[in-house]
């Protein structure tokens, strides 16, 4: 194979100076078989293929990203199906090329996301040694992370993910959690999230919403015998990577795994009320960082809550270049970089279509909404419900987005003009715990069944006045 030497061809215009880009080294294969999980079944894009990323193109991919990026720092983010089946030395490997080709000054950053059951000793050292950001995935105490992270035999992985996270503590790695939100811990915002930073010792944490979707006809019953409705969730047809047909980014239902609008408001809200009273300043959970820096007026980087997208790309172990991790489906293959300079697929006319349909497909609703200015719609793939007057596009969490952006406004804009000032954020929580002292104190003085003063619309019994 001749891979192209150039990062970017003659008269092509220039692409974004940095972007992110995950790469899949096994492709879709993973030791797991989370039921949940879409990306198992892209298997299928690559029939007969070892999912081994050979290193002939592993070199020509680290010195095309670096060549690629024209700012002073650069990431290597490994993601899957599940990394680490590579074995330490294809990462030792990386790591030799990576200081083969790096300019002068160039600083570079590791990351590599995992399901955290195949960490040893010795890639739990070499992680340290080379400073890298381990993302663990785990969804919860033990019988919620089980209720789907289960292994190729069905057998929950909760110990050994925590034996993972052990390892990593013991040899000082730098680790943070991605945990999904789905049907068995959406309605556990506060356990979940103490499990996370007490017996995890887990400082950043993001939260993604699964939203399983489903094409009507995969569903086994006559359309015409249900009233169906965008959204509604139905029993998934399968729970195994083993009869899940390919998995793309279609259909209007969704899979009762699913998390529907109103829980992930309401676990955001949970959360964010435990955080704001304890944490803020220690604990950094990914969504609150978006939300402050929208009422700041600064960007953040996430794409889902980022006006347009695009600079977000998932690289498959054979060298295609996907528009996204989310749609590494044959219509947003952009190449292969094998054939064409990464960087001239970055600023492919294709990928940057791709980004500005994020803004230009936005229903009037969003146009019009109050918080488009932190929420910008959420992800495309998520757009798949109607408007209240009938238009297409609107995000299948748009009611949680909404509920959560004001549930936060006054303590964001509060969080906001003590920046501005030049003072901590965290002095918030010196006014939350004398709102909460007042409030006790008003709900001692009023009977158990009235209202509670804080307006909840809960009793007192229920809320302030519960001991
Ligand atoms: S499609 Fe969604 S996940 Fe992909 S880059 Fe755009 S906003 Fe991000
Ligand atoms: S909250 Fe809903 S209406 Fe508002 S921008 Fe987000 S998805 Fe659109």
């Amino acid at each position: 194979m001749t891979i192209p030497a150039t990062g970017r061809a003659g008269g092509a215009a220039p692409g974004p100076p940095a972007f992110h880009l995950l790469a899949k080294p096994t492709g879709a294969t993973c030791n797991l078989d989370c039921a949940y999980c879409f990306f198992l079944s892209k298997e299928m894009l690559y029939p007969g293929s070892r999912f081994r990323m050979a290193d002939e193109l592993l070199e020509a991919y680290i010195r095309q990203l670096i060549e690629a990026h024209r700012v002073p720092e650069v990431t290597i983010a490994w993601q899957g199906g599940e990394p680490t089946l590579m074995g330490v030395d294809f990462f030792r490997r990386s790591v030799a090329y990576v200081e083969k080709h790096r300019r002068p000054g160039m600083r570079v950053e590791y990351t590599i996301q995992t399901n955290g059951t195949l960490i040893d000793d010795e890639l739990a050292a070499f992680f340290r040694e080379h400073d890298f950001l381990v993302g663990i995935s785990i969804d919860g105490p033990r019988a919620m992370h089980d209720a789907y992270r289960v292994d190729k035999g069905g057998a929950p992985t909760f110990d050994r993910v925590m034996r993972g996270l052990e390892l990593l503590r013991k040899h000082g790695v730098e680790y943070n959690a991605l945990t999904t939100l789905h049907h068995a811990n959406a309605d556990h915002p506060v356990e979940v999230y103490r499990f996370l930073r007490d017996d995890c010792g887990v400082r950043f944490m993001q939260f993604i919403p699964i939203i399983e979707r489903l094409p009507a006809p995969s569903i086994d019953v006559p359309l015409e015998d249900l009233e169906l409705a965008p959204g509604l969730a139905v029993r998934a047809p399968w729970t195994s990577w083993r009869d899940r047909p390919l998995y793309r980014q279609e259909g209007e239902l969704v899979t009762d795994r699913s998390i529907t609008a109103e829980q992930y408001g309401a676990f955001l809200v949970g959360v964010f009320e435990e955080w704001v009273r304890r944490d803020v300043g220690e604990v950094y959970v990914q969504m609150f960082d978006v939300a402050l820096a929208a009422w700041y007026g600064e960007p953040h980087g996430l794409c889902i809550h980022s006006e347009t997208c695009g600079s977000a790309l998932a690289l498959e172990h054979t060298g295609d270049l996907y528009s996204c991790d989310h749609f590494v489906e044959e219509a947003h293959r952009l190449g292969n970089i094998t054939e064409t300079p990464l960087a001239e697929l970055v600023a492919s006319e294709q990928q940057r279509a791709f980004g500005l349909a994020k803004r230009e497909t936005l229903p009037r609703h969003c146009r019009e909404c109050d918080v488009r200015f932190a929420c910008h719609g959420g992800c495309p793939k998520d757009r798949f419900i109607r408007t209240p007057d009938g238009e297409a596009g609107l995000n299948y969490l748009c009611a949680g987005y909404k509920a959560f952006f004001h549930h936060v406004d006054g303590p964001m804009r509060a969080m906001s003009e003590l920046l501005r000032r030049g003072r901590a954020p965290a002095e918030l929580m010196a006014r939350y715990a004398a709102e909460d002292v007042r409030l006790r104190d008003a709900a001692a003085r009023a009977g158990r069944n009235d209202l509670c003063p804080c307006g909840s619309g809960r009793k007192v019994k229920q809320c302030h006045g519960r001991t």
